[in-house]
């Protein structure tokens, strides 16, 4: 274990011996460092982490990060409806983690037309390139053509899918069986029925959600 302080503390309000609740000047990168201070580093990962969004009617619509739920919140958009124990610390306040948010008006969402987007491909594909099946954060994927647009493949959830730059690279403009590689599994449209599936996949780790998602 290092002696370096922690961005976290529980609801408890344990701390680690030095931990003082707000982050101590100093303790964040100083400003034009390339590389962020560890408590920065553990303070972006928290501001990644997956929040269930639902409806006003408490139905299920998206998965955001900590970081955009909390941004819904201040606007006054969405309230927390399950927050973790972890606390994000800024200068003169500390906040609870948000782990659900509900959307204070309603949104009409047509499940059957989510847009086709590369959020929702990474999302669709779980953020694992579709050739070398290993998982990246969403800025170290693409989206790769599986038949190249240069032979008239479109931009289409049967076409795009999830890929790091090196199987893209390696690729190139060629099919996948140009290239010798296969294709993890045939992409799909994004469901109703994917789009839970894969909120339940991701909030596995956080039983908070379970009540919403009926498992
Ligand atoms: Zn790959």
């Amino acid at each position: 274990m290092s002696a370096r302080r922690p961005s976290m503390v529980d609801s408890r309000g344990r701390h680690t011996p030095d931990a003082t609740g707000a982050l101590a000047p100093g303790s964040e990168s100083p400003a034009g460092s390339r590389f962020p201070s560890p408590i920065a580093a553990r303070r972006m990962a928290l501001m990644q982490e997956p929040v269930l969004v639902l409806n006003a009617t408490y139905e299920p619509i998206n998965v955001t990060a900590v970081r955009r739920a909390m941004v819904l919140m201040l606007k006054g958009v969405a309230q927390a409806e399950e927050l973790h124990n972890a606390e994000v610390h800024s200068a003169a306040h500390s906040h609870r983690v948000p782990s659900v948010i509900r959307l204070l008006a309603y949104r009409h969402i047509p499940q059957q037309s989510r847009a086709l987007s590369r959020k929702n491909i990474l999302l669709r594909d779980r953020n694992t390139c579709q050739f070398c099946l290993r998982i990246f954060p969403s800025s170290e994927l693409t989206l790769d053509h599986v038949v190249p647009r240069s032979r008239g493949g479109r931009s289409s959830w049967e076409n795009l899918v999830a890929c790091c730059y090196r199987c893209n690279n390696s690729k190139g403009d060629r099919t996948p069986e140009e290239a010798g590689i296969k294709l993890a599994r045939k992409p799909r449209p994004f469901t109703l029925h994917t789009s839970r599936q894969l909120m339940r996949l991701i909030g596995h780790r956080d039983e908070r959600w379970r009540k919403y998602l009926f498992y």
